[in-house]
């Protein structure tokens, strides 16, 4: 074999302005080289030509093009899952996101007076609406904001807290760890399934800074127990002068069982019920781009707005704006379902979802070449909210070898994400936006 029949570099070029125009003549340069080094080191048989190489640098090219962080479909089964980035936004949500990206805007700037304005002045006032607190702000997230929280109020001192409610919630949010970064001591009460007034009431001495409740939200205690209700909590924290912070998670700002789901506690409700401090995710049941909201006390918001960590823990300007529209959305809750895309897949009817399964089984049988039979599933709302209520609804099992039709759909230009279970590839259609976005995929 003549190796040196091979085109130069330079030939190739002058044939390759369509890669050069897509990826650059360095990029295109460097994978017209790595081509032919390959070449030289695997001698093939035959040599390829010109047009076959520049097909195989542009192919190495756009695959090294396309970012790992792409759309992917999520038919988990999990409508909120965290390591698919949470919370699809609402078309309001994105428009008000590039509107804010594409040109400046009044982040900090008073267009009434023209002098410097508040950051948060954005959501204040809406969230304030939705919640009925006398105020709020808003940080990177809600681990975030449990730290400030902390870190403001209590400080060098305890936050006294159940021992039924020393939550971790994935990854290393753990509720000792977070108390320790933000320099508080855990003051553990009660038993894991039991805790009663009398607890807290002997927890409270001179170093205690606040009383803390934690919604259970990603696992339940069932059997022999009792928690303290939060309006019993704040008597017993009011009594002794001191902040009842309720840290809700996976706060909702509507009642779920306006849309046939299972009820979780609202933010509203954590407010009326006396906690002086409540603080929940934006991309959980909200709905929203990635936030943490604290909304309470005035005396306690103007506070923690002073605590330097704030700074560190702000939001920029495209979160603001989509947080901002979204929370919009709340105020007309008869279009809610529509607009914001959480809520509408979380009460997507499974009649529908069915009819969509059984519609799509013989395409996708065909395009993977393997068996699909329409099977009941069980969503879950995800991001630990609600995780022993599932929604029925609906999908497609494939068959055979799970494993290997997983990997293929993973490898997709659009990843399609299922997931494994009683050896079939589960493909639960819940989250589907439509027909086509899986047909589409799969093409
Ligand atoms: C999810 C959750 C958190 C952490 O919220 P992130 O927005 O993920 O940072 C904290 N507390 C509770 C109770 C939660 O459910």
């Amino acid at each position: 074999m003549d190796l040196r029949a091979l085109p130069s570099v330079d030939r190739l070029l002058a044939q390759a302005d369509a890669l050069v125009a897509a990826h650059g003549r360095a990029l295109a340069t460097q994978a017209l080289r790595a081509e032919l080094a390959a070449i030289r080191q695997d001698r093939p048989h035959p040599l390829p030509d010109a047009g076959a190489i520049l097909k195989a640098a542009a192919r190495a090219l756009d695959a090294a093009a396309r970012s790992a962080l792409r759309p992917v479909l999520n038919l988990t089964g999990t409508v909120l899952h965290t390591n698919l980035g949470r919370a699809v936004l609402a078309d309001h949500a994105i428009a008000a996101a590039l509107d804010a990206m594409r040109a400046p805007a009044a982040l900090e700037f008073d267009l009434g007076s023209g002098g410097r304005g508040e950051r948060d002045s954005h959501l204040r006032g809406l969230l304030c609406e939705l919640t009925g607190a006398e105020d709020a702000t808003v940080v990177n997230n809600n681990a975030a904001a449990v730290l400030i929280v902390l870190n403001t109020l209590a400080r060098g001192r305890e936050a006294v807290l159940s021992r039924g409610e020393l939550i971790e919630i994935g990854g290393a949010f753990r509720m000792p760890a977070i108390m320790e970064q933000a320099g508080c001591t855990l003051r553990e009460v009660g038993t894991t399934n039991r805790t009663h007034p009398r607890d807290y009431r002997e927890a409270i001495g001179p170093d205690t800074a606040l009383l803390m409740k934690v919604h259970t939200s990603n696992y339940r205690i069932e059997g022999f127990t009792a928690e303290v209700p939060a309006p019993d909590l704040a008597r017993i924290a009011h009594d002794a002068g001191l902040p009842l912070v309720n840290d809700l998670g996976s706060g909702t700002l509507v009642d779920l069982r306006s849309w046939g789901l299972a009820p979780e506690p609202t933010v509203a409700e954590a407010v009326a019920e006396g906690a002086d401090v409540v603080t929940f995710s934006g991309d959980k049941l909200l709905g929203g781009p990635q936030a943490g909201f604290i909304v309470g006390r005035r005396d306690i918001i103007a506070a923690i707005n002073k605590n330097p960590l704030k700074r560190a823990l702000r939001l920029d300007k495209i979160r603001i704006a989509a947080t901002e529209a979204t929370l919009r959305l709340y105020r007309d809750p008869d279009t809610l379902a529509e607009r914001l895309p959480t809520l509408r897949l979380l009460s997507r009817p499974e009649a529908e979802i069915r009819a969509q399964a059984e519609r799509l089984a013989p395409q996708v049988a065909q395009a993977l070449g393997c068996a699909a039979a329409v099977v009941p599933c069980a969503s879950q709302i995800g991001s630990g909210a609600l995780p022993t209520d599932t929604i029925p609804s609906a999908g497609l099992a494939l068959t055979p070898a799970p494993e290997a039709l997983a990997a293929r759909l993973r490898s997709l230009k659009t990843p399609i994400i299922g997931r494994i279970h009683d050896g079939a590839l589960i493909l639960d259609l819940r989250c589907l936006p439509d027909d086509a976005a899986l047909l589409n995929a799969l093409a």
